[in-house]
């Protein structure tokens, strides 16, 4: 392939391009059947196989067993911010909430609409540049779950605490770092991601959920959208995304030929590392982010100098580094580092932002 530019886009996210290689070559003729993954009934038992190994593959990838099933929904993350309460609130029950940024504002907002949503605690007064202390959770005793996002893809800002001691099911959003380390995902009893950020394309949530989760569904929330329901037919109620599953599998291969979670964790590392230093070291770059909660994934950063961020986009784009501008909401920049990003990425986004300090100062 031609060297492509670098795409540090927080989502849709870059895929490594042997993916990219792969869809090419293979999507005229899906697993020997002369024709495309997208052309098959979701009945026929090549899909239905997609399906089951997709599914294996990635709960051998998070080590988790046979208590854990995976779904693969449509809707986005998004609609998991209405699906989550409306089948885990149960009569008279509330959603226990930490705000820690953008999307876990949305995720309150949302349960708000089906029932009662406390906020346990917020780092809101911090503009969220750290993570509430556990010990400093206002839990509720009519709680039926405590909801959080691991890893807040605007604000930048990651969990890497346990949550092993906490009674209440665990429910997270974790749409923009599954994958990109070793998590203790077995501490959750239910877990959401967007394929779009750091495991495929747009189209499919995997939701893992184990099996003593207690559902208890409100009388109006469609059967679609129903856990019991998705989990009795195998993601297969009506006909499901099949193209964006497709690509996932092929995501979760390479994964695994890279050598796995492990491999991505220390690669992820490194290149958090390098970045934050090279910003740290800088007198033009900073990121306020406290340093124990810093995204490995998401790396806001803003310029001192704010006039100069126009002419820092355009000259990055101009070398081929795409993406760069943070969100609307809080401005600056954003550098997203995920699975498909290598550490040689990195490196280059850094000796541009060195070498831009140094001529622009
Ligand atoms: C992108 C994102 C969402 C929203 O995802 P959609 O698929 O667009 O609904 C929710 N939560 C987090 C943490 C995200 O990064």
């Amino acid at each position: 392939m031609m060297s492509r530019p670098i795409n540090f886009c927080s989502g849709p996210a870059a895929l490594p391009s042997a993916v990219l290689q792969r869809m090419h070559a293979e999507l005229p003729d899906f697993a020997d059947s002369g024709l495309s993954v997208m052309e098959h009934s979701h009945r026929d038992r090549r899909i239905v196989g997609l399906f089951e190994e997709t599914e294996s593959l990635l709960k051998s990838l998070l080590g988790l067993g046979a208590d854990y099933r995976v779904l693969f929904l449509p809707g986005g993350a998004t609609l998991q911010f209405a699906q989550v309460p409306m089948n885990l609130l149960g009569a008279g029950g509330c959603g226990a909430y930490l705000t820690t940024g953008a999307w876990s504002e949305k995720a309150i907002q949302e349960c708000r609409r089906y029932g009662e949503a406390v906020e346990i605690a917020s780092s809101q007064a911090s503009q969220y540049t750290m993570i509430p202390e556990k010990s400093a959770w206002h839990i509720p005793d009519a709680a039926s779950y405590v909801h959080l996002c691991t890893n807040e893809t605007i604000h930048g800002v990651e969990w890497f605490g346990s949550l092993s001691d906490l009674e209440l099911p665990v429910v997270a959003d974790m749409s923009s770092h599954l994958l990109s380390r070793e998590m203790p995902v077995h501490e959750f009893s239910l877990v959401y991601a967007g394929a779009q950020k750091n495991l495929g394309t747009a189209g499919v949530t995997v939701v893992l959920i184990r099996d003593d989760l207690e559902m208890t569904p409100q009388p109006s929330t469609p059967s679609l959208m129903q856990y019991a329901n998705q989990m009795a037919s195998d993601s297969m109620m009506n006909t499901p995304p099949v193209f964006p599953v497709w690509v996932l599998k092929l995501v979760l291969d390479w994964v695994l030929e890279s050598g796995g979670v492990s491999a991505m964790e220390a690669r992820n590392r490194r290149k958090a590392e390098l970045l934050y230093t090279a910003i740290d070291q800088s007198a033009l770059y900073q990121n306020p982010v406290a340093s124990a909660v810093r995204s490995w994934m998401n790396v806001p950063f803003v310029l001192h100098d704010e006039s100069r961020e126009g002419v820092f986009l355009k000259q990055a784009e101009d070398q081929g580094l795409l993406n760069l501008k943070g969100h609307r909401s809080v401005g600056g920049m954003r550098a997203s580092l995920y699975n498909a990003i290598s550490e040689d990425d990195v490196q280059t986004l850094i000796d541009f932002m060195r070498e831009f300090e140094r001529t622009s100062a």
